[in-house]
């Protein structure tokens, strides 16, 4: 049976609270159920919001953003320049991803592309082990095609 991406990320958290001889927190453990609800990737902002109601500081929210983040749970992602926000993305909800983005109206399609997932696995690259894939294809979509 899959497990679910709060399941993966709880048993990933578990293992990494041991290994660091750490506590368990109920906290972090509320945090992280929220995070698993939010829509990926997500916001410090919208993290904040979501735990507004239950009494936990903005400190601790950032506190466990930086335990997830060295655990390996969650990434952070550049998000667009001079934005000023720092976006997150739960690791173990999306293994790869590939998306077509279109030039003209934005649009994003989420793609699957088995043939290149499995040829970047087979690439070496320097000092460096490479878990998943994300990536955007920049085009114009059909619609806009149309539109001259
Ligand atoms: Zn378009």
């Amino acid at each position: 049976m899959k497990r679910s991406p709060l399941q993966l990320a709880t048993e990933r958290l578990n293992a990494y609270i041991e290994d660091n001889a750490m506590r368990q927190s109920p906290t972090r453990m509320m945090v992280l159920e929220r995070i698993c609800a939010l829509p990926q990737p997500f916001t410090g902002k919208q993290l904040e919001e979501v735990c507004a109601g239950e009494q936990i500081s903005r400190g601790t929210v950032y506190n466990v953003l930086e335990v997830l983040q060295n655990a390996q749970i969650i990434c952070p992602i550049a998000s667009q320049p001079g934005s000023g926000h720092m976006q997150y993305e739960l690791v173990t909800s999306i293994p790869s991803r590939m998306r077509y983005v279109c030039e003209m109206c934005g649009r994003q399609v989420e793609i699957r592309d088995k043939v290149l997932e499995k040829l970047i696995k087979t690439r070496y690259y320097y000092n460096f082990v490479p878990r998943r894939l994300s990536l955007l294809v920049y085009g114009v979509c059909k619609k806009c095609r149309l539109v001259k």
